[in-house]
């Protein structure tokens, strides 16, 4: 499928709008860097997506893109800006959500950690939101045909959430997994109070799954008490997982918990496929000016990595994620930060300084 040999990795690339044309090269030579710094190489195989991919191939998402992503298992994700895309395409799929689906992306993997030298709301929160991405209320892609939102009369709407057993076991053994290579606890967050057939199903099957790995502690909270609990021991969670409605506005929340979403990292993933996209959007406002904060698509890069090196049992991939991480940690520590974080440098001093650290041991 990949075109890859054991140390050698094809990755996909779409710089996608806005800041995306600033942070992806950005994000294209940390990962380079790294990767050679490890004793592997990479080859880019760019691909057009976003407003660029409308003026050459007349849609934001052509199909020759998602052809080529086929034959790949990981690329990186820029932001795109739907909403600037001329009235024809709005209303339709987002680029991110068209390849969402299409590749059955379900785990929508976020951490927020405080990182040394920004100022963080939870000073000690390092915690993963593994959000349950194909399913719940969200209209876009919780149908196999239409939408699951509609208007029978002007003055009514109504939206049908889904949840099924299959979603849930696969979303939980994300979970479940993932606290087993951390602090051993997960956190099921719901509804089941007044969502209990949907939410209720969600939480029970989590907690089934949960029996399966006995050397995990299991909670559960509800989703309104949740956020105040983040808010006042945020420090004190390791995994949660949830549905996806809930997962999209509590990772909104435990990124700004832990410092801003300039450095939220996330990754989108399936059993074969990875997507490294960061959390935040295309930023129009400072696109072009050279100011974007790089880190969270430097981070998702790595956790990109880091799910190849396990899915290929190759340490050398893992040693490069470990690098970025490392690098990014060490530069922001050291005083030096983009305007979004209070500092001077532009995205292209950051990258500069992160880039000198990769090769360090
Ligand atoms: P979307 O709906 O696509 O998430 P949005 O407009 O809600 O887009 P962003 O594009 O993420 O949100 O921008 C929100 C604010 O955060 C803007 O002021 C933007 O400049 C800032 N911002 C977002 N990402 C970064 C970044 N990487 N570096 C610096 N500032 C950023």
């Amino acid at each position: 499928m990949t075109g890859s040999t054991a140390n050698n990795i094809r990755l996909g690339v779409m710089a996608g709008d806005g800041i995306g044309h600033e942070i992806v090269p950005a994000t294209q030579n940390v990962v380079a860097e790294a990767l050679n710094a490890a004793g592997a190489a990479v080859e880019w195989v760019s691909l057009p997506l976003g407003r660029d991919a409308i003026e050459t191939d007349g849609t934001p998402i052509p199909d020759s893109t998602l052809e080529a992503l086929d034959g790949l298992e990981g690329w990186v994700l820029g932001p795109h800006d739907s909403a600037s895309y001329p009235d024809e395409f709005r209303g339709q799929l987002t680029p991110g959500g068209v390849i969402r689906k299409r590749f059955d992306l379900f785990a929508n993997i976020r951490p927020a950690r405080a990182l040394e030298g920004v100022s963080a709301t939870v000073p000690g929160m390092d915690l993963v939101v593994v959000r349950e991405n194909t399913e719940g209320l969200y209209a876009d892609r919780n149908m196999f045909v239409g939408s699951g939102e509609f208007m029978p009369t002007p003055d009514v709407a109504i939206a049908v959430g889904v949840v099924t057993r299959r979603a849930c076991e696969r979303i939980a053994h994300s979970a479940f997994a993932l606290a087993r290579t951390r602090n051993k606890h997960v956190t099921i967050v719901h509804k089941a109070n007044v969502l209990s057939m949907s939410t209720g199903l969600f939480r029970d099957v989590c907690r089934e799954v949960g029996e399966q790995y006995p050397d995990v502690r299991v909670d559960d909270e509800h989703v309104d008490a949740m956020t105040a609990l983040l808010v006042r021991r945020g420090a004190d969670f390791d995994v949660i997982v949830t549905e996806n409605m809930f997962g999209d506005i509590l990772s909104d929340l435990t990124a700004e918990l832990s410092g801003s979403l300039g450095t939220a990292p996330s990754v989108n993933a399936s059993e074969t496929r990875v997507m490294a996209q960061a959390a935040h959007g295309a930023a129009p406002d400072i696109a072009g000016h050279n100011r974007a904060n790089p880190t969270a698509l430097f981070l998702s890069a790595a956790m990109m990595l880091d799910w190849i090196a396990e899915k290929r049992d190759a340490h050398v991939f893992a040693e490069a994620a470990r690098r970025i991480t490392n690098a990014v940690e060490r530069t922001i520590a050291s005083g030096v930060a983009t305007a979004d974080l209070g500092g001077l440098a532009s995205t292209s001093e950051f990258t500069e300084m992160v880039l000198a650290r990769t090769t360090r041991r």
